[in-house]
């Protein structure tokens, strides 16, 4: 479709980083993009019946919050350990080297609020399962995981059993 032919003339590859041997899809020229970046808002707030849109930080911040905007609900940010300023609940999930910790306001939602999770890209997984696992155990209801790109060779989706997993490309 159109929508996909935006976000890939627009999303550069950039050959080891941050590593040797790993090409990480730079998202930065489709941001810049005022067209490009408005289409990527509408399409993942398309239809949205939710209370609360959680973006991990921090490239999810950046999606995030205006499909919260755009869908009249509140956002909810997810960060590494150590940078919310309440109590906070944490969740640790494994990298390739050694593990991260992510963490929640323990009163980010009301009992029963309905939650999507919003990343710019779908890699292995583990970063939205600790999300999901999260923002379950503070209450919430997730509805599903939605992201601008999934990287499907990574098999992210089978970490994520019984969410509703949404990519606006998949490569
Ligand atoms: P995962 O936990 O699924 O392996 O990695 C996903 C997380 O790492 C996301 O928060 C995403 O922002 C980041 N990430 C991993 N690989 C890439 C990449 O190639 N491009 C971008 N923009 N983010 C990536």
């Amino acid at each position: 479709t159109d929508l996909t032919t935006t976000i890939l003339g627009r999303i550069r590859d950039v050959p080891d980083y941050p590593r040797p041997g790993v090409v990480f899809k730079d998202i930065t020229p489709l941001l810049g993009d005022p067209a490009a970046f408005r289409a990527v808002i509408d399409a993942l707030a398309e239809d949205l019946d939710v209370d609360k849109i959680v973006g991990i930080e921090a490239r999810g911040f950046i999606l995030a919050a205006p499909v919260a905007y755009r869908s009249g609900a509140g956002f909810v940010p997810v960060r590494k350990k150590g940078k919310l300023p309440a109590e906070a609940l944490e969740a640790s999930y494994d990298l390739e080297y050694g593990s991260a910790v992510i963490e929640v306001h323990r009163d980010a939602f009301a009992p029963g609020d309905r939650v999507l999770i919003v990343d710019d890209v779908l890699a292995t997984g583990g970063t939205a399962q600790a999300a999901v696992e999260l923002v379950s155990r503070a209450g919430a209801d997730v509805v599903g995981v939605s992201v601008l790109m999934e990287l499907a060779f990574l098999k992210g989706r089978n970490r994520l059993n019984g969410v509703d997993v949404r990519a606006l490309v998949v490569i």
